[in-house]
């Protein structure tokens, strides 16, 4: 990537990361123009997976964006990887689901690996060779994630998986799963059972099928078994049982970000699609948007989309300080989810019955807003979350 300055020739050999910030949400902006708008909707239609996107998003770096320099990756921080994520998603928000299970594993082997776990998977998931998947909720398991069946017992050297993940976004295309499992299944509490393992694709593993889903096309989501599947006890992350649910919870919390980016940036496709549309189309003998009722929602959407877009890089930024930031990053993701469901129907209403034909992306965008609200933690339970890091905040 080469990174542009306007006239500092320090500048240009020594790039701020405002420098890079900025050059690489530009790249992110160029390929979501030149490769992404074109072919978007025809392939989300289609539910097929877009290679030749996905392609071009390994040779811009993109999988290992967040991963440090020293494993080959760009080593960005966790704001700029909010910003790209909310520009690849005006163009498909499939994209981001690409990226976002992947860089949350190589979240968790950076921040809770051992040395040589970071150094035998961080730099083929940075090349985009090696591809993660989140295995952790189960048919009967999403929010009450303490709940899950999956049991892994140690033989040897490996232990022995048996179970099945469900939900299971990348399970085709991924080839290195974070795999959540009970290592003592009569743990009490269950979570002190819980462990995370770094989990390559092999015999004993089967993606048993893929789910047909409202929108959120074109990216596999599926169910897996895992029966007597063995996994070498070094795969272990950290190399102790017991702590898969607190490793999983720190990811999440990047993933959360991931998602209030996603929103951010959908919501904001169907603002910009909605304005546009507003002052093209007339009735009564003007544009739609000098109609109070029209302007009404232009002014809410955009107000509320700028509200996310900051309780997002506010999130991010805490991250990125090393601070916990279940509280802002569980905000940020309830309150983008919501606002982006809401402007992607009022984008629809602004395109009257053109809004409701493929012929346009706001019924795309439309499809595409409800897993926000769902995915990586309900809104319900972000709820919940919330108000618990309330009341530790507001003590009485
Ligand atoms: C398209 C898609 C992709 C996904 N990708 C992945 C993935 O890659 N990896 C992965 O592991 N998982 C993935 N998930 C799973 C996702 O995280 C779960 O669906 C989600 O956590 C909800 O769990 P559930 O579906 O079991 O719903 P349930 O937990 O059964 O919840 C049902 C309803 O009850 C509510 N509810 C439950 N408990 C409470 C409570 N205590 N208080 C208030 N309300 C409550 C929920 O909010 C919801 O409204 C994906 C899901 C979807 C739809």
């Amino acid at each position: 990537m080469s990174v542009a300055t306007d006239g500092d020739d320090d500048r240009k050999i020594h790039p701020t990361p405002e420098d890079l910030r900025r050059e690489m949400v530009a790249t992110v902006k160029r390929f979501v123009e030149r490769d992404v708008e074109p072919v978007a909707s025809e392939l989300e239609h289609r539910d097929e997976y877009p290679h030749q996107l996905v392609a071009t998003m390994k040779e811009l770096g993109l999988f290992g964006a967040t991963i440090p320099t020293h494993w080959g990756g760009l080593g960005l921080d966790t704001l700029t990887y909010a910003m790209m994520v909310e520009e690849l998603c005006v163009g498909w928000m499939s994209l981001s689901g690409i990226l976002n299970t992947h860089l949350m594993l190589a979240y968790v082997i950076r921040t809770f690996g051992s040395d040589r776990q970071r150094d035998e998977f961080l730099p083929g998931m940075a090349r985009g060779d090696l591809r993660g998947a989140l295995c952790l909720s189960e048919a009967h398991a999403g929010s009450d994630v303490q709940a899950i069946r999956t049991v892994g017992r140690r033989d040897g050297d490996d232990y022995v998986i048996n179970g099945a993940k469900m939900w299971v976004t990348n399970a085709r295309q991924g080839n290195l799963y974070a795999l959540v499992v009970k290592t003592d299944p009569q743990a009490d509490p269950p979570h002190k059972g819980m462990s995370l393992f770094i989990a390559p694709k092999g015999p004993g593993i089967t993606v048993s099928r893929d789910i047909g889903k409202l929108g959120y096309k074109g990216v596999e989501t599926c169910e897996v078994a895992f029966e007597d599947y063995r996994v070498p006890s070094a795969n272990l992350l950290a190399g102790v049982e017991g702590h898969g649910m607190q490793h999983v919870l720190t990811g999440l919390e990047v993933g959360r970000i991931n998602i209030a980016a996603r929103a951010v940036g959908v919501a904001r496709a169907a603002f910009e699609r909605a304005i546009q549309y507003s002052q093209q189309r007339t009735t009564f003998g003007k544009p739609i948007c000098e109609h109070q009722a029209v302007q009404l929602k232009l002014a809410d959407m955009a107000t509320k989309i700028d509200a996310a877009r900051l309780l997002t890089h506010r999130a991010a930024e805490l991250k990125d300080r090393g601070q916990r930031c279940d509280l802002e990053a569980g905000m940020a993701k309830l309150f983008a989810s919501e606002t982006c469901a809401e402007v992607a129907l009022e984008a629809m209403r602004i395109h009257g019955g053109y809004g409701f034909s493929k012929e346009f992306p706001v019924e795309r965008y439309y499809r595409d807003a409800p897993l926000m609200i769902i995915g990586e933690g309900t809104n319900e339970i972000q709820r919940t979350i919330i108000a618990r890091q309330l009341v530790k905040k507001y003590p009485a």
